[in-house]
């Protein structure tokens, strides 16, 4: 929750006890009870200033000095503030803090004012709905999730991007988490009646995210669904695949996160121009763990970046592209047509080089067009931004332009850009208008271009000449008066003057009329003075007014054209995306893969995209042959270090970039379909939630078995080491059963283990297939050859690997000698594991594991001789004798 969601209004304050109530403190007050759960920012003059416990926060979170109001009363009252120039800079920093803050500005002249100034907050501001180019830097997306469990465990979600206007929504059997990993949330909003323990939570999971709970009115049906009729202005919602009552919960999310916008923003989000309702059927998502264990968006220790999937493989160049990259990774395609189409348009923009190399430097100047619009359509775009917001729309008619030349007319590229409006005379409306040196904020004057307006030029000429009138004038006194040093200033309080110093007082004219006294020279008019200025203000005045006037045409013209801007926007991320993908698979070296409907994954020389980044050394291509039937479950055996985890990886990751639409690291790859990609792989544990890592990795196994289909890919690194050998082994065995079970969906697995005797199943389960990663021994060491080769491997080598980590030799050389007497205590204890039927639901004969102690072998001759006894034919008083014997021979 917000930490500003602490801040109750100060209402006890006031009473006679407290502070004295002044009445701009009553008004404080009265204002900051309408915003109890955000940091109130109240202006004042110059300066936003904070009381009470809001300036103690301010004070801690962004540095500013805390002082106090009636500071030797007995209730001082604490205060902080900040120059209303300085304001983004503190509330970049109260937003990054995961604080709601609520601006109140000054709703009147002050000048004009009878008593106090009427004061109103005009915007509050949400970590998650921030727009402001400070705050939202990243090409990355921005999005405030509203999360609405439903009924029959189908939960709504609709995730909106206040600075792009991007708005989806969709329903589906989820976690919070997982939607949080799978997209760049800043915020969620629940109900405000969540459960305090489900917040709870939620918060553990995430200690990093703003949770708001909201009004639970917003997610009432009707309240939700007519939000959404009222903002897009139409009868029904079926243009957005939301009529159909079965798509309630995502119409829920919808309204409720559409709500909350309007009423942090109090007017209508004009940015928000159309809103996607997501299926989950034609995507392939990945759930939270899968990202995680693939290191997609960052990395096991949580950073991005260097060791991501995305960081290596991203050669997009604008923020439009990135963040279609970002949803693909997340949810790639399951649709052929789809995705033959983008390895049909990667391919032939890899045989025209300069034709892709053209559209990519003209890329180079496409802005973040989609965050650009939608700021000038929410009027907060400054001359600079609209300028962008005009090269950009030029850069996008250079593309359409550039697109179908070479013979491309039927390239994908070519036919998308076809589909969307020309900008071209927006374009040059924009770039005509706007000065070429534009400032970055409309405060500085003569950012609307000489020549647009001819009024403007002749204010501007106005004031130009009135100036040179000046500085002529300033000549003309000093002669006359003879004062050389006599100089015509400005300021705002008095205007233009002459300045006088002290010392020539003397010589200062009659008619000078005196304004100001400084220390060392006085200030003075006179008529002809104050009628240049007067000549010279006007001409200014006017001129502002007629710049903001066309300046604020211009963003009417933007905002008329928002949604067909936001619909080209889409079309340029796949442009970008495509010959990003191009790009990639050039310099890396990728194949085009096969997609069919079919179930054989043939993957010939596949690599690991990062890991292939980061090696010093070349990475070995390895191959993998995957299908329903002969090659069902694949059994991989190596030793440690040897690439079990890389291989694992590196198919999921391969299937995976194939269905994002690009090219794939490897010679060849055929690839049938695949509807959801799982993976258990590493132990993590989730302490946060008091999770410990073999819960965790049950609990995630069990979730794949569950859930998993015949078209989908499972990989398993290492499942059940995190318990007892024996629970460990007796879980993978059950476990391979159940994935290669005839009656089951039997989906594409991997499996990596160290417990070779499951390598024995081969022999009897069907499908079932044994992978081995090749090492060579030579003069006492191990070299891995990181290949993978068919058969099994009958050692892990986890002693030369600790030598290589750098354990101590005596550790080493006792490990040996431990690991020489379990391996045949190994031998002689375990039989064969095998499952009494090849069918799963027999009970497999899991051997009596005995006791691996560490016995020497005096001890086990000792046993070996007790378990040869034969009871029933001993006497008792040979048995007696046979136990002294037994006891003297271990007492030696
Ligand atoms: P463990 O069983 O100890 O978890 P592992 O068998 O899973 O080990 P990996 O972590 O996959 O081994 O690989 C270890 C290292 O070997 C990698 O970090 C990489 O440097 C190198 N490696 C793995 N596969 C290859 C390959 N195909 N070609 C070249 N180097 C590789």
């Amino acid at each position: 929750m917000s930490p500003a969601g602490k801040n109750k209004p100060q209402k006890k304050d006031s009473k006679a006890s407290g502070p004295r109530l002044t009445p701009m403190l009553a008004q404080y007050l009265e204002i900051k009870s309408q915003h109890p759960g955000s940091l109130l920012l109240f202006r004042m003059g110059d300066f936003f200033e904070t009381f009470f416990e809001d300036a103690q926060t301010l004070s801690k979170v962004a540095g500013v000095t805390l002082t106090s109001r009636d500071a030797k009363s007995e209730h001082p009252v604490p205060l902080a503030g900040v120059p209303h120039h300085a304001i983004d800079t503190y509330l970049t920093r109260l937003l990054r803090a995961g604080i709601t803050v609520a601006i109140c500005e000054q709703v009147e002249d002050p000048a004009k004012a009878q008593g106090l100034v009427k004061r109103a907050v005009v915007e509050v501001i949400s970590p998650g709905t921030a727009t402001a180019p400070e705050l939202v830097d990243s090409p990355t997306g921005h999005f405030c999730l509203a999360w609405a469990p439903g009924s029959n465990q189908m939960d709504g979600w609709a995730l909106l991007d206040a600075s792009t206007g991007e708005f989806r929504c969709g329903q589906e059997q989820a976690t919070l988490e997982s939607l949080c990993q799978r997209h760049a949330v800043r915020e969620v909003i629940v109900r405000e009646s969540t459960e305090p323990s489900t917040l709870k939570q939620w918060q553990a999971a995430m200690p990093q995210m703003v949770i708001n709970p909201v009004n639970d009115a917003w997610f009432h049906p009707a309240f939700a669904r007519q939000t959404l009729l009222d903002h897009f202005e139409v009868a029904n919602l079926t243009a957005f695949g939301l009529e159909d009552e079965t798509r309630t919960p995502a119409a829920i999310a919808a309204g409720s996160v559409l709500r909350y916008l309007g009423s942090l923003i109090l007017k209508k989000p004009e940015q928000v121009t159309t809103l996607r309702f997501s299926s989950r059927a034609d995507r392939l998502i990945l759930d939270e763990e899968t990202l995680r264990n693939l290191e997609i968006f960052r990395t096991f220790r949580g950073e991005t970046g260097e060791g991501t999937l995305i960081h290596h493989i991203d050669n997009t160049l604008t923020a439009m592209g990135r963040r279609l990259l970002e949803l693909r990774l997340a949810e790639a395609l399951t649709d052929l047509d789809q995705i033959a189409l983008w390895h049909s348009g990667i391919d032939s923009a890899l045989s025209d080089r300069p034709w892709r190399e053209d559209l990519r430097v003209v890329l180079r100047s496409v802005g973040d067009l989609e965050r650009l619009s939608a700021r000038a359509a929410s009027g907060r775009i400054g001359p600079l931004g609209l300028k962008h917001v005009g090269d950009s729309l030029a850069a996008l008619h250079a593309l359409q332009v550039l697109a179908p030349s070479n013979g491309h007319q039927k390239h994908p590229i070519a036919s998308w850009l076809e589909s969307v409006d020309s900008f071209h005379e927006l374009a040059t409306i924009i770039q005509q208008r706007i000065a070429e040196d534009a400032p970055a904020t409309t405060r500085k004057p003569g950012f609307i271009a000489t020549g647009v307006n001819a009024d403007l030029d002749q204010c501007r000429t106005i004031a130009q000449d009135s100036k040179g009138f000046l500085a002529g004038l300033q000549l003309q006194e000093r002669e006359q008066t003879g004062i050389s040093t006599l100089k015509v200033g400005f300021n705002r309080v008095f205007g233009y003057y002459f300045e006088v110093t002290k010392k020539h007082l003397d010589k200062v004219p009659e008619h000078y009329q005196q304004k100001q006294t400084l220390v060392n020279a006085c200030r003075f008019h006179t008529e002809e003075l104050k009628q240049a200025e007067t000549t010279i203000l006007e001409a200014e005045e006017k001129a502002d007014r007629l710049e903001t006037e066309i300046f604020q045409e211009m963003l009417t013209l933007v905002t008329s054209h928002l949604a067909n801007i936001h619909a080209a926007c889409l079309k340029v991320a796949r442009v970008d995306l495509m010959l990003a993908f191009a790009e990639t698979a050039e310099k890396n070296q990728y194949c085009r893969p096969v997609c069919d409907d079919g179930l054989v994954l043939n993957i010939q020389g596949g690599r690991h995209p990062v890991v292939e980044q980061l090696l010093e050394h070349d990475f070995i291509g390895n191959d993998t042959l995957a299908d329903g039937a002969d090659n069902q479950v694949l059994v991989l055996t190596g030793p440690n270090m040897g690439g079990k985890s890389t291989y694992l990886r590196q198919v999921a990751l391969i299937t995976l970039l194939a269905q994002a639409g690009s090219f794939v690291p490897a010679e060849s790859a055929h690839i049938g379909i695949t509807d959801r990609i799982f993976t258990r792989v590493g132990a993590s544990d989730n302490l946060a939630r008091g999770e410990s890592t073999f819960y965790m990795e049950m609990s995630e196994t069990a979730n794949i078995l569950h859930q998993m289909s015949r078209r989908s890919l499972v990989i398993l690194d290492e499942i059940g080491r995190g318990t007892s050998t024996y629970d460990g082994l007796s879980l993978a065995w059950a476990i391979t059963e159940f994935l290669n079970n005839p009656e089951g969906p039997r989906p594409r697995s991997i499996f990596a283990t160290h417990y070779h005797q499951l390598t024995e199943l081969e022999n009897d389960l069907q499908g079932l297939v044994n992978l081995r990663l090749e090492v060579k021994e030579w003069e006492g060491k191990i070299i891995f050859l990181h290949s993978v080769k068919p058969g099994r491997s009958d050692k892990s080598y986890g002693i030369h690997v600790a030598r290589l980590a750098g354990l101590p030799e005596n550790v080493l050389s006792r490990a040996q000698e431990i690991l020489s007497c379990l391996s045949s205590s190994d031998q002689r204890d375990l039989p064969s594991m095998r499952p009494v039927s090849s069918h799963p639901t027999a009970q497999p004969t899991i051997p009596d594991a005995g006791q691996l102690s560490l016995f020497r072998e005096s001890q086990r001759d000792a046993l070996d001789a007790l378990n040869d006894l034969d009871l029933e034919k001993i006497s008792p008083m040979d048995a007696f004798m046979w136990l002294a014997k037994i006891k003297k021979q271990l007492e030696k």
